[in-house]
């Protein structure tokens, strides 16, 4: 099997600062400040060696979308609620068997979207005596072979969350469909925009949809240019992956 190429600092830190630049420049276009755009280094499949390298060169928030994977690094670079100085976005889909690690180890949830899952996080999180922000993940491509709720239902199962005190519900969170042209699913992040903007808070006053969770290698300008406030980059910053 061929060996996944792994970049030193100086490369890291080279990407970083274009891809930063290119931050910068859709946040101009949209009027908005870059303050606002939190940038997630998605580091699965990489070895750690490569997330101490980017942490070397100066980021601060990490991605993954395995539970495992996600133990593993933040054992050598913990995240905040564990004391340490990056955060841990788990940005995968999450079985419920997980959800114990997910509390002890992951700053952010990116996945949550089904009522067993929120229910065992509550209970995990109320035992561990802390609060969990979570998004909640949103098929907005209509792609069968993907995670997230249905447009439809997402006011419906916000409202559902109310019992939950232990998770916050701090955003919605979709990925794209794959396309050549970012301009093609411009319509889908401006969905998810309008799915948080219409939701009525009375049903739910817990909620509070300040961010949106969407944008990748290949599409993270216009997300932002549509009100992303996270973008999820992995092949970007670290080179293509080698997955199965
Ligand atoms: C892998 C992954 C990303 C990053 O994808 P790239 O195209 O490499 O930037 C973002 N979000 C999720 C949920 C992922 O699994």
């Amino acid at each position: 099997m061929a060996e996944q190429q792994v970049l030193d600092v100086p490369a890291i830190r080279e990407r970083l600062a274009w891809i930063q630049e290119r931050i910068e420049r859709a946040c101009r276009r949209a009027g908005r400040s870059p303050d606002e755009v939190t940038l997630i280094g998605v580091t699965k499949t990489f070895p750690v060696a490569v997330v101490q390298a980017a942490y070397e060169a100066g980021l601060r928030h990490f991605g993954e979308n395995r539970v495992q994977e996600l133990v593993a690094k933040a054992a050598v670079l913990p995240g905040r609620i564990e004391g340490g100085e990056v955060t841990w976005h788990m940005i995968g889909h999450l079985q419920r068997n997980k959800a114990r690690d997910v509390v002890a180890h992951a700053d952010w949830l990116h996945s949550l979207d089904n009522l067993r899952l929120a229910e065992t996080l509550e209970r995990r999180a109320a035992m561990a005596d802390r609060v969990l922000p979570c998004f909640v993940e949103v098929n907005v491509s209509g792609e069968p072979t993907k995670f997230g709720l249905e447009p439809d239902a997402v006011h419906d199962f916000l409202d559902a969350l109310a019992p939950f005190e232990h998770l916050e519900i701090v955003g919605l969170m979709t990925l794209a469909a794959p396309a050549e042209d970012p301009e093609a699913v411009r319509p889908q992040f401006r969905l998810l925009r309008r799915l948080a903007e219409t939701y009525d808070r009375r049903n739910n006053p817990r909620v509070q949809l300040r961010y949106l969770s969407m944008g990748m290698s290949g599409d993270f300008e216009v997300a932002i240019e549509e009100g992303a406030t996270h973008v999820r980059i992995g092949s970007a910053l670290f080179g293509p992956r080698l997955e199965p």
